[in-house]
């Protein structure tokens, strides 16, 4: 059972069964909670979440007797998913959920003055949320609250983050602004977008210079694992407890010749562009346009030489098929 019993009469609309989805719904229904997967009929999804054990219904049909509707879709397609069939059909005094704030804060989604909405978004993937779950352990949580109805908003919030296992780690109060921005901001500057431009530049920076792919290849996408398990384990005195002292003093001298002051102030503008709206308004116009240049832009990276030469590196180590990975052995000398 969960900590708080403010959803233990609720029915809860899980809207999606991907990423997020998945591990919610299933952790939900561990956690005692009464469950209805929302998904288009004849998908990919359909199925699955039927196979596992999961009464499935149409978007529509999901909504209309829940207390709780979490949406769980691509970002994307969530107004459309409001406006044909949550708008109509969300009970009054009901609770809209988000995992993340943009179409929120970014006014895509107004939402009804009747019916709470909130945030719950775990600091994770969801296969972790589940994985943690399952042992017994989980994935810390933001929560925040937009519009409170029913007085059991903040509640209701905290009952959902203890159901998918995130009170079992730590719930931190945000607010959808927040969440929105830095959660953008993180994944384009230093996750997704920053993390790797450096380790294609770091390749192709060897590579130019003669090495081979194969040992560029190592060098900056193969061992990066063991460096952020480092930080992820103990930060940066762990990762400068692992590494030789010649690494460290490279750390020191070279890092930031190469990561700069002038990186800062272009990671301020990107983080501008987030906080205007203009990320926000290009990424729409970008969705609404059939996505010609992030399919392009996805094709270039896809066929980058550093893709080329990983394939055929990681063939020859079997044990890191799909979130598979070893553990990190021993670390960097
Ligand atoms: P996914 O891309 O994994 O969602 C795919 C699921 O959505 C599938 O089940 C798909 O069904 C379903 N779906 C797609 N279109 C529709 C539709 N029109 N109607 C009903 N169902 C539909 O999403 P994520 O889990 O990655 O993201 C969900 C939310 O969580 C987002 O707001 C995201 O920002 C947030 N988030 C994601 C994190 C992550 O790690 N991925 C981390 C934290 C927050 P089908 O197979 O039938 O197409
Ligand atoms: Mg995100
Ligand atoms: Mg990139």
């Amino acid at each position: 059972m969960t900590t708080n019993d403010t959803l233990a009469k609720a029915r809860i609309a899980v809207l999606g069964y991907g990423s997020q989805g998945r591990a919610h719904a299933l952790n939900l229904r561990d956690s005692g909670l009464d469950v209805v997967v929302g998904l288009r009929k004849g998908g990919p999804s359909w199925e699955r979440a039927h196979a596992e054990g999961f009464r499935v219904a149409e978007p529509a049909e999901a909504v209309r007797d829940a207390d709780l509707i979490a949406v769980l879709t691509p970002d994307m397609v969530q107004p459309s998913l409001y406006r044909d069939a949550i708008e109509p059909n969300i009970k009054a005094g009901a609770a809209l959920l988000f995992a993340h704030g943009f179409n929120v804060h970014f006014k895509q989604i107004q939402p009804r003055n009747d019916i709470d909405v909130v945030l719950v978004a775990p600091k994770g993937p969801g296969a972790l949320v589940r994985r943690e779950y399952e042992i017994g352990r989980g994935v810390p949580c933001l929560f925040a609250v937009y519009q409170d109805t029913s007085g059991h908003a903040e509640a209701k919030a905290k009952a959902y983050a203890d159901g998918i296992g995130g009170g079992r780690a730590m719930l931190i109060e945000t607010d959808f602004k927040e969440e929105t921005e830095t959660d953008l901001f993180g994944e384009q500057a230093v996750l997704c977008g920053g993390a790797s431009e450096l380790v294609i530049k770091g390749f192709e920076t060897l590579v130019e210079a003669g090495y081979k792919p194969e040992i560029a290849y190592y060098e900056v996408m193969h061992e990066l694992k063991l460096i952020v398990d480092l930080f992820y384990e103990g930060g940066l005195k762990r990762m400068l407890e692992f590494v030789s002292e010649t690494a460290q003093y490279g750390d020191y001298v070279s890092g930031p010749r190469v990561v700069d002051e002038s990186t800062k102030q272009r990671m301020k503008a990107v983080l501008t562009d987030i906080q205007d709206g203009t990320f926000a308004r290009n990424w729409i116009a970008e969705y609404q346009a059939g996505l010609p240049n992030y399919k392009r832009l996805k094709q270039a990276d896809l066929d980058h030489p550093i893709e080329q030469v990983g394939a055929k590196l990681r063939a020859r180590m079997p044990w890191l098929n799909a979130g598979q990975a070893a553990p990190a052995a021993a670390p960097l000398k």
